[in-house]
């Protein structure tokens, strides 16, 4: 990893740009809350590691739907929040979204190889931090990311 300091809103911001066509073709909106918070990590690995998790936002939402990103400091640890109002996860399919090539049955009739969170769960545990997800069936999914500060 090169680690360097750099801040989260302009890695946000690099992210939505790289995605802004599909976002705009998908219909979804996309609401900024990222502070500047300072991180040190692999810009690079962590650009692709958020991408990973902003695309599936976007791909398991419904146009018309808000994704919003959040980022907040909080008992020592640095957490950064991917929020999306689309079609959830099955309480029994959570425990295996970040295995390489696992694709939940709902998800099945949108494109996909399974790789995309264990990805992003290889390059955030790299960095001596942990991801997980909260979801509700029909609801949404909320992704959060979690760094010692
Ligand atoms: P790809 O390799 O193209 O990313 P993928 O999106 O299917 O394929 P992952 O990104 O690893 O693979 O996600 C694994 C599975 O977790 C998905 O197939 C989907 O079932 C579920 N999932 C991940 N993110 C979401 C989300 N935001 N909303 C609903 N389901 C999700
Ligand atoms: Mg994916």
């Amino acid at each position: 990893l090169e680690i360097q300091s750099v801040s989260l809103r302009s890695l946000i911001n690099r992210a939505i740009e790289a995605i802004e066509l599909r976002t705009f073709h998908h219909g979804v909106n996309i609401n900024n809350d990222v502070p500047d918070l300072e991180l040190n990590v692999d810009s690079e690995r962590m650009l692709q590691a958020l991408l990973n998790i902003l695309e599936n936002a976007i791909k398991y939402s419904p146009p018309g739907s808000t994704v919003s990103l959040m980022g907040y400091t909080e008992n020592n640890q640095k957490i950064i929040q991917i929020k999306d109002e689309g079609i959830g996860i099955k309480p029994e399919a959570l425990p295996h979204i970040f295995e390489e090539f696992y694709r939940s049955d709902s998800s099945r009739q949108s494109d996909g190889t399974g790789l995309g969170l264990a990805i992003s769960q290889r390059i955030i545990k790299a960095h001596g931090g942990t991801i997980t997800a909260d979801s509700v069936l029909g609801e949404g999914t909320t992704i959060i990311i979690s760094f010692p500060k």
